[in-house]
């Protein structure tokens, strides 16, 4: 296993050059150890870990998370959500109380036998996410209706003993997370509320990431495991050609809160005579460290990542230029303070901006260096520019290079921070739609996928037309990439918006996998 590999102490990132070429050998230019100058260990992200399917997050990529911390935080606080924190271990009778969601889980749990020498008269498992271990303090707790809503959230690592290869952020054994699990007394509360969270994540790939992603409906064998629906932001990586789902807002109905599971009901507010009991409505929904992923495979090159300024710890790095041998102490100090200046007045007017003075290191050692972080803007300056007060400004996402003055320099900088975050957007929304391509014929389904897209079909919606489409269109690939193998489709997800293509009509339009009655687009792809 790959990530058994523990890097010895000489291989220094910084000295190896980005071996693989993105369109080339995708997988390595994300991960493979083998060739160990792969964009995230060049970016200074993460270490492998010598546990299989963990990695260590570095400053470089947890500061990244922070920021997603604190947005969407501050958003759900604002819907009156609180944050709290549950022990990580279940109890295997509580474990399994929820039949359907054990039945989904239970491949991955992690347990806890051993205790030092002696063996657990109870095993104890580690959370896979944590209804179980929430929810008997929910009926605990809610003991009227004024105990609703009840909105609570962690942010927490949990554990998934995942057998699909590890990834790293895509798919890791322990990830970070935040899981919110909130009751309510009414459906049309606990529905209201999966929408507004499933917005909130769609703006954290949109907005902060700078991610399309397509907001949908989970077709039923692929929802949350005992939940009632789950909605999905699904994005997508163009390198691969693959679908990934982004993060998923779950409405749990009473599955969990029903007599016969966790018994977390009111006395109806209404029938206060009748003392007629509501079982509540639950939701739960969870963003996690796999964003940042996404992020990384959607916006990276060849020289290494590309960040979105909105996440970048670091926006705008000046460098100082022209500085040689022969240049006297005095003039060096000249350029590195003006560097500092420059540094200290975008900081000023709340840009993350940092002046790199670091001696013994050329200049364009540190362009690359930044470049393989991905910080969105270089400033350069030199003599020359301090005499015609300006600087140079290159971009990381496009490289354009442009001088500007030094006169009202936040502002040019804020602005020009913004269009990079517009246009790694709109360049990504632009693939995103391109690829995903509306099939109404069976025979172009899978030339479809071969070709890198993931495709919309009007569908039955039966889960034997997903289970066959998943066969037919894995038989059909060429197996030629053992590192991309031709795997079946699976459905992503029903988009919410469906006016982009000709509307179903009921009993006429026909599933393109099974010629049933078909009863909405959905949208199919090989995926993570
Ligand atoms: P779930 O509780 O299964 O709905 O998962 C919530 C979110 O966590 C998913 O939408 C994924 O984006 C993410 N996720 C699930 N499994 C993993 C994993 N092994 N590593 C990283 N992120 C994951």
């Amino acid at each position: 296993d790959s990530s058994d590999k523990v890097p010895s102490k000489g291989e220094n990132p910084i000295q190896i050059a980005i071996g693989a070429k993105k369109d080339e050998d995708f997988s390595a230019w994300y991960t493979d150890v083998s060739h160990f100058g792969v964009v995230l260990i060049k970016a200074d992200m993460l270490d492998y870990y010598n546990v299989s399917g963990c990695y260590i997050l570095k400053p470089w990529s947890y500061s990244i998370w922070e920021i997603i911390q604190r947005w969407f935080d501050d958003k759900i606080k604002a819907l009156g959500v609180q944050n709290a924190y549950f022990p990580m271990f279940v109890s295997q009778k509580v474990l399994e109380r929820e039949k359907d969601h054990i039945e989904g889980f239970s491949p991955e749990v992690a347990w806890v036998t051993r205790a030092g020498q002696s063996e657990l008269e109870e095993h104890i498992a580690i959370r896979p996410t944590s209804e179980t271990a929430m929810y008997p303090y929910y009926s605990k707790w809610i003991k009227s209706h004024r105990d609703l809503p009840l909105k609570l959230n962690q942010w927490n690592s949990v554990v998934r003993w995942e057998f699909k290869s590890p990834q790293p952020f895509i798919r890791t054994r322990e990830f970070l997370w935040q899981e919110g699990h909130t009751a309510h007394l009414t459906r049309e509360e606990a529905d209201k509320e999966v929408l507004e969270i499933l917005d909130l994540y769609r703006r954290v790939y949109e907005e902060l990431l700078a991610v399309p992603v397509i907001p949908g409906v989970k077709s039923e064998k692929e929802k949350f495991a005992g939940g009632l629906y789950t909605t999905t932001v699904e994005g997508f990586i163009p390198t691969s050609g693959r679908g990934i789902q982004g993060a998923t807002s779950h409405c749990l109905g009473t599955n969990f809160s029903n007599s016969n599971m966790f018994d977390i009901f009111v006395e109806d507010p209404n029938d206060p005579v009748g003392k007629a009991k509501i079982y509540v409505w639950q939701n739960s929904w969870g963003l996690s460290t796999r964003s940042i992923g996404v992020m990384v495979m959607v916006h990276g090159d060849d020289q290494g990542l590309v960040l979105p300024p909105r996440v970048a710890s670091v926006q705008a790095v000046v460098v100082p230029c022209g500085i040689t041998a022969k240049t006297t102490d005095e003039e060096r100090k000249r350029i590195n303070d003006k560097c500092e200046e420059l540094a200290q007045s975008l900081r000023a007017a709340d840009i993350r901006a940092k002046a790199d003075l670091r001696d013994g290191y050329t200049p364009g050692w540190k362009f690359n260096d930044w470049e393989q972080k991905g910080v969105p803007l270089r400033l350069e300056i030199g003599p020359q520019d301090i005499a015609k007060n300006q600087t140079l400004t290159v971009r990381r996402d496009t490289g354009k290079k442009d001088p500007v003055s030094l006169e009202g320099l936040p502002q040019t900088v804020s602005a020009l921070l913004e269009d990079i975050q517009k246009d790694l957007f709109i360049r990504a929304k632009e693939t995103y739609q391109e690829r995903v391509k509306a099939i109404t014929k069976w025979e172009d389904l899978v030339p479809a996928l071969d070709n890198k897209n993931v495709v919309v079909i009007p569908w039955c919606e039966r889960e034997q037309c997903e289970d066959d489409i998943k066969e037919r269109s894995a038989r059909a690939a060429e197996p030629t990439d053992e590192r991309a193998p031709s795997a079946g489709a699976k459905s992503l997800c029903i988009p919410f918006d469906q006016s982009k293509w000709d509307p179903v009509e009921p009993g006429k339009t026909k599933c393109v996998a099974c010629g049933q009655d078909a009863k909405r687009w959905a949208m199919f792809g090989r995926s993570y």
